[in-house]
């Protein structure tokens, strides 16, 4: 299969798991994660098009940054470190990761410095698997209100990984759970909520079923990376 015909595979299946919901695809954001996939391979997802590229690491966006087209919309989805943070802000358009105050600080630092406004995902470990990063979901409420003060930083929504599991549907009640979190953000601090950032290749289906709008896909569409 190539890469094409996986990204048209994985369009049907956001479509048809859009229409079991009621949900239109148009609104739902498809971001291809490039991490460990070389640029000439990206290019050819560039062209019949997704919404964004998603990498996890800085070093690595940065320098496909500089090689592919500037009108590539950028996302941030790994564990962002401090001191990278400068290096990033203004070359993306959405980081998936806010999972600490120190980090929302320096954003925020950064962002101000620069002029800018950095937008970003308040990362929840819904699950509570110790080896997942992440707010832990009792947490996010005072977090997001604290963190909305800050200059420079507009929260935008929630992300969350679920643990890895053969049956997709086992996973269904961590994707509700941040659902229903991101509800009860809305109307006790009128915070926005424009994005869900939920689902992966092995999940994505259930995870729009249950209000994903930013879905971060890999292996289903560039295969088993090495
Ligand atoms: C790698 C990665 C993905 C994509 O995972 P696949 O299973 O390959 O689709 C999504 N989100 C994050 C945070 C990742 O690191």
């Amino acid at each position: 299969m190539s890469v094409m015909d996986n990204l048209s595979r994985v369009r049907q299946q956001i479509a048809a798991a859009a229409l079991r919901a009621g949900r239109d695809p148009a609104r739902v954001k498809l971001v291809a994660v490039t991490k460990g996939v070389p640029v000439e391979i990206i290019r050819q997802v560039l062209i019949p098009g997704v919404d964004g590229l998603g990498e996890n690491r800085a070093q690595e966006l940065l320098s496909k940054y500089e090689e592919l087209p500037p009108d590539v919309e950028w996302h941030f989805i790994g564990h962002l470190q401090t001191n990278k943070v400068k290096k990033i802000i203004g070359k993306v358009s959405l980081i998936h990761s806010l999972n600490r105050w120190s980090l929302a600080q320096e954003i925020s630092r950064v962002a101000c410095e620069k002029g800018l406004t950095a937008r970003v995902l308040v990362q929840v470990n819904a699950s509570g698997e110790k080896t997942k990063s992440g707010l832990h979901p009792q947490e996010v409420e005072e977090f997001v209100a604290e963190a909305s003060s800050l200059p420079g930083l507009e929260i935008c929504g929630l992300m969350t990984i679920a643990p890895w599991t053969e049956n997709p549907e086992e996973v269904r009640p961590v994707f509700r759970q941040v659902k229903e979190l991101s509800l009860r953000l809305r109307q006790n601090l009128q915070a926005r909520m424009d994005y869900l950032s939920m689902g992966m290749s092995g999940d994505f289906e259930v995870a729009l079923e249950e209000g994903a709008n930013i879905l971060r896909i890999g292996t289903a569409i560039f295969g088993w990376r090495v």
